[in-house]
């Protein structure tokens, strides 16, 4: 069945003010209430009562007046979506509705109809070393603060003057903007939303009634933070309008690159040159890690390349229940400036380990069948 226009319900003109509607209402109420109603007409009364109050709450209130006016029982209607009815004709609809109504609905309200706006969000950027990440810190960092004006004491208004209400919203803070049927409540163009104006403005802080300053925060970085997390400091960002809570500060970490760390989550990965002969022979090798020296086994025959896992050396992440892992990464040096001695002494090993063809270098065989094969 098809839902009766509200006006006609109510039996008011389209341009009704707010008054008309509440006596229409009220008249209408009276006539169809269930306690008048008995007996055989009571299940229509019931019915029209139900009617004529589902009107009176939507033309009481400006916005659903508002949006009803513009865009029939579909503005109000939630059951009703966007295209739904009339196919093109309600495309875009919840847009345009979005639109109009996103000022009113987006920002949070004060009493009196006051617009409050909450204060915006504040970053800092913040270095720290990888020793820092790894075992956490507590900084300190000095941060912009607005503090009341000593001059006006926070009121913006010059000393000896005070703060008007606003004669274009009369205090509300909002203006009913008007365009044909449509009416709809906006930011007071005059006061901000502020409600308020101030005629002679306070010298020092233009009228703004805060003077921003600086203050030193305390901030606790959490053992084994990541590159790009960011830590929230409730509350100290930038102040907020017309008693809107401030916003919030946002310490972003940025980690310095490391001499001889790289990390990886919450493993870290470090190179490791040895010789030709710890290669060859084997022998101990110290590797550093974050909390002191470790010292790795190098087996006879190390390759380059060859990886050698630390089982907890990494770091322990922010979220994580056990250290990362520190990986050691060979890489084997080939010696330079040698002097006659040594390259003879190079040559005669040569020699010698030519004599058993290719036995000593494990890797040469089978790198050779390829290479043959790849070029035939
Ligand atoms: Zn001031
Ligand atoms: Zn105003």
């Amino acid at each position: 069945m098809a839902k009766r226009d509200y006006y006609e319900i109510l039996g008011v003109a389209r341009n009704a003010s707010d008054d008309d509607i509440k006596k229409a209402y009220r008249k209408l109420a009276m006539k169809y209430h269930p306690d008048r109603n008995q007996g055989d007409s009571a299940k229509a009364a019931e019915e029209k009562f139900k009617e004529v109050k589902e009107a009176y709450e939507m033309l009481s209130d400006p916005q659903k007046r508002a949006a009803y006016d513009q865009y029939g029982h579909a503005g109000v209607d939630p059951n009703m979506r966007a295209g739904g009815a009339g196919g093109d004709g309600f495309a875009g609809f919840s847009e345009a509705f979005g639109d109009i109504f996103g000022d009113i609905f987006g920002a949070p309200r004060g009493g009196r109809g006051r617009q409050m706006y909450r204060g915006s969000d504040l970053s800092y950027a913040m270095e720290i070393t990888l020793e820092e990440a790894a075992r956490g810190k507590d900084a300190q960092i000095r941060i912009p603060s607005w503090e009341d004006c000593d001059t006006c004491h926070g009121t913006g208004a010059k000393p000896g003057t005070s703060a008007k209400t606003c004669p274009t919203c009369h205090g509300n803070g909002v203006v009913q903007m008007r365009q044909g049927f449509f009416s709809v409540q906006q930011t007071c163009p005059h006061c901000h939303g502020s409600g308020k104006i101030i005629p002679e403005p306070c010298p020092t802080c233009r009228g703004e009634g805060k003077i921003k300053r600086h203050k030193t925060l305390e901030i606790k970085i959490p053992a084994g933070i990541d590159d790009g997390m960011r830590i929230r400091s409730s509350g100290n960002g930038e102040p907020g309008r017309n008693g809107g809570p401030p916003g919030d500060l946002y310490i972003e970490i940025r980690i310095r690159k490391h001499d001889l760390f790289e990390r990886d989550g919450d493993d870290l990965h470090v190179q490791v040159p040895i010789s030709i002969t710890t290669a060859a022979l084997g022998g101990e090798v110290d590797v550093p890690t974050l909390d002191g020296k470790a010292t790795i086994d190098i087996p006879e025959g190390t390759q380059h390349g060859k990886t050698f896992r630390l089982r907890g050396r990494g770091i322990k992440g922010v979220r994580s229940s056990y250290p990362g892992d520190l990986y050691a990464h060979i890489a084997v040096e080939t010696p330079v400036k040698l002097t006659e001695h040594q390259r003879r002494l190079l040559r005669e090993l040569d020699e010698s380990l030519k004599k058993n063809g290719n036995k000593h270098s494990p890797n040469e065989k089978g790198w050779f069948e390829k290479a043959r094969d790849f070029f035939s």
